[in-house]
């Protein structure tokens, strides 16, 4: 059929900012053209869990770097319900947690973590690509750094209001001003923190910019379709 030709490896690369709606987006992307996903920053975070149970200073960066070559880390790369391992076990729900939050930063700027992770990150998108099965990663880097060949490279944006409002409403159920005020350092802290080691917050040359602020899910889904390459962009609505 002529929608799996124009599929066939298909690699998305989508960066952006906390509550830049990257996350949701990447999974409906995946889903809608029957490509994998890859959450690079569930990678951050499984790291981040195995330093805090094993005890190892965060701000110790060979310490840190020590634990690199026992790091198994996968995914099943389904975008309806992605589980995360590390080694055998699951972590899908334990790496949401907001120590983790909290401490992932300290792991995302130790640049001998991030050179290992890159070099996976990389393997992967380069994998899909070759045996046809796609893939769309979301991140900080991945239009940068990690895979800037992707067919298709999105950086999508939303002003600090909007994304502090998502945020309120995904955790408190509302946009209140006491619940803004309460996500306030999550989105604000969280960009500063990540602007130190990845430019996310303004697009290179043949990265496209989709500023989310004033679009719901669909509409960010249908203005990243609409920028498929052109031998790709039929392929979501002929079955
Ligand atoms: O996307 P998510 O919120 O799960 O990412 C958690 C953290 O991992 C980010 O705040 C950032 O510090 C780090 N990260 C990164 N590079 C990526 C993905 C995530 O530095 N490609």
């Amino acid at each position: 059929m002529e929608s799996t030709s124009h599929r066939h490896g298909l690699t998305i690369a989508i960066d952006g900012p906390a509550g830049s709606g990257k996350s949701t987006i990447a999974k409906l992307l995946a889903e809608r053209l029957g490509i994998g996903y890859l959450d690079t920053g569930a990678m951050y975070r499984s790291l981040t869990l195995v330093a805090l149970e094993a005890g190892v200073d965060l701000d110790d960066q060979e310490a840190v770097a020590g634990l690199l070559p026992n790091l198994h880390l996968s995914a099943d790369s389904n975008p309806v319900n992605p589980h995360f391992y590390v080694g055998q076990r699951e972590v899908t729900s334990l790496i949401r947690t907001p120590q983790i939050a909290e401490a992932v930063p300290k792991i995302a700027v130790n640049l001998l973590v991030r050179a290992w992770m890159v070099e996976q990150q990389r393997r992967r998108m380069a994998e899909a690509s070759a045996d046809g099965s796609g893939m769309v990663a979301e991140g900080r880097d991945i239009t940068t750094v990690v895979y800037p060949e992707a067919d298709l490279r999105v950086l999508l944006v939303a002003s600090p209001l909007a994304r502090m409002k998502r945020r309120a409403r995904e955790l408190f159920g509302d946009d209140s001003a006491e619940s803004l005020a309460k996500v306030r350092a999550q989105i604000v802290d969280r960009d500063a923190s990540d602007s130190k080691v990845s430019e996310f917050l303004t697009p290179g040359p043949g990265i496209e910019l989709v500023d989310t602020s004033e679009l719901d899910i669909e509409g960010v889904l249908e203005a990243v379709l609409a920028l498929l390459p052109a031998e790709s962009s039929g392929a979501h609505s002929r079955m």
